[in-house]
């Protein structure tokens, strides 16, 4: 008999699982979600401007290529709606269950079977849990003194209040990472005046974008080889020529003086060019990909705040020295709470293990997929397989390909639970990896937990992840 199987968020990871399982005809499974609709990030993310930076033709499952995209670079409706079609091509809404947060999920030894309990008090056995509630889907904003004093309007980047309109509003946006950029030049031209508080530079290199004329997208949709053609060749730049760049390889300079004169050409304000100017290497935090955020930091309503933030205040946010800068609406473009992964479930696994307990130092799990103690529970997205240059599409594909390897193992040898041995080796290969990288320089980002070690990101090339994700190991793990 198949394994149920219950899948936690609707997003990317989750949806991909739900059609695997689907494709191989297995149906026993519920995909738990605690919104209203599915797409996860690309359900949240509704600021202005908000598109991916990979490219649309990479930006999709392999089995379910879309032809016809209309921008080289997707929006978010757009990636959206491409969500909403596979759900209703793949036949997995049956299994949506919306507006339902899972709780808590607990192995319970007696029957060797997952409890899975939801907000609403509702509890299930399932033989396999899947999270696939990724990394970017708490927003976290900051705790700066004074927050709940603010008088004005307020809200994060990925809760967006579209019924406040920016029109000749004094705007005080806090953060400059990859939402803030796409966001600033949508926002300024209608704002009376904008500040952007910005704590750290980041470095920026331009995007290639453009719409996708009627016959370019005939030409993709009925010539599949010229799509499939395009789909490797962004593959291979961005494992080739992006990659190099993490790990001080050869394209690193190159890349370098793209972005410095990228800032060169669109800044032409020495003081405010300085200001813009990283003093890390590139990579170390997410590199922003965008053509629109630099002039719109040039324009005269806009103002780049580098002083320090000392406190939020009624009318707007003091900084160091006392000068208040007045706003009446605060945007926190300030990321993700990126290192809890899974919080704020109650993961208890075997012998009453908590997840969080045994991930107090830094979250981890072999391949990023399976830990100690917790049998027959996978991870899509998890520790260490987020990417700094290419699809997480594709990490995702290969995380679901190895969960179905699973399945059938597990079916019949029972509960399947990684060796500590394999999770120390793991471990050990992981650091080895991570020491050549970018990422352990000496910058803040959102790749690293609070002692500075990096639980995010795969130090290795997507292409090798997939090699050796390709098919659980028998000896990796215990059965029964
Ligand atoms: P983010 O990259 O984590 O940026 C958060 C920003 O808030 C940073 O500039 C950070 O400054 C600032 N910040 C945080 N706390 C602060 C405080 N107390 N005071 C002042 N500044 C503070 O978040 P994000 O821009 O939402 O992007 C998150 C990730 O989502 C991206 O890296 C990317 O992977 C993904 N994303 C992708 C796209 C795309 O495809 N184009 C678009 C949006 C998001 P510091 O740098 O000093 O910490």
């Amino acid at each position: 008999m198949a394994p149920t199987v219950a899948i936690i968020g609707a997003g990317f990871g989750g949806l991909c699982m739900g059609i695997r399982l689907q494709m191989a005809g297995i149906t026993s499974y519920t995909i738990y979600e605690k919104a209203g609709g599915i797409g996860g990030t690309w359900r949240d993310n509704t600021y202005p401007g908000a598109a991916c930076d990979v490219p649309s033709h990479l930006y999709s499952f392999s089995f379910e290529q879309r032809r016809d995209w209309t921008r080289r670079y997707p929006a978010q409706p757009e990636i959206l709606a491409y969500l909403e079609h596979c759900a209703d091509k793949y036949g997995v809404r049956p299994h949506l269950r919306l507006n339902t947060e899972v709780t808590s999920a607990v192995f319970d030894e007696a029957v060797n079977r997952w409890r899975v309990t939801t907000a609403d008090g509702d509890e299930r056995l399932f033989d396999v849990v899947v999270s696939g509630v990724g990394q970017l889907n708490r927003p976290r904003l900051p705790d700066i003194p004074g927050m709940s004093s603010f008088e004005g309007t307020s809200f994060h980047s990925a809760r967006w209040e579209h019924g406040h309109d920016l029109t000749g509003r004094r705007v005080a946006v806090i953060g400059n990472g990859s939402s803030a950029a796409q966001f600033i030049p949508r926002i300024a031209p209608i704002a009376d005046h904008l500040d952007v508080f910005q704590r750290t530079p980041n470095w920026v290199i331009p995007k290639v974008d453009g719409e996708y004329g009627p016959r370019e997208r005939l030409a993709f949709q009925y010539v599949p080889l010229l799509q499939a053609a395009n789909r490797e060749r962004i593959f291979q730049f961005v494992e080739n020529v992006i990659y190099p760049v993490l790990v001080d390889g050869w394209s690193k300079r190159l890349v370098t003086n793209r972005a410095q004169e990228h800032l060169k050409q669109q800044v032409q304000d020495p003081a405010l060019r300085a200001k813009l100017t990283p003093a890390y290497p590139i990579g170390c935090k997410r590199i922003v990909i965008d053509n629109d955020f630099y002039p719109a930091l040039t324009r005269p309503n806009v103002d780049l705040v580098t002083d320090p933030i000392t406190r939020i205040v009624p009318h707007g946010i003091e900084t160091a020295g006392g000068t208040v800068r007045e706003a009446d609406t605060i945007i926190f473009a300030t990321g993700f709470r990126t290192t809890d992964f899974l919080a704020p479930i109650e993961i208890v696994g075997r012998q009453g293990h908590l997840l969080h307990e045994r991930w107090k130092d830094g979250a981890e799990a072999y391949l990023g997929i399976a830990m100690p103690y917790f049998p027959n529970l996978f991870l899509l997205y998890g520790p260490n397989t987020n990417l700094g240059h290419n699809s997480i599409i594709y990490m995702i594909e290969s995380q679901v390909r190895y969960i179905m390897g699973c399945l059938p193992l597990l079916s019949a040898h029972g509960p399947m639970e990684v060796r500590q041995a394999t999770m120390d080796a793991w471990r050990r290969a992981l650091d080895r990896a991570m020491a050549g990288t970018v990422w352990e320089a000496s910058c803040h980002s959102w790749y690293k937990n609070a002692a500075g070690r990096v639980t995010n990101n795969w130090p290795r090339p997507a292409a090798v992840y997939r090699r050796i994700s390709r098919a659980p190991r028998r000896e990796a793990y215990d059965f029964g």
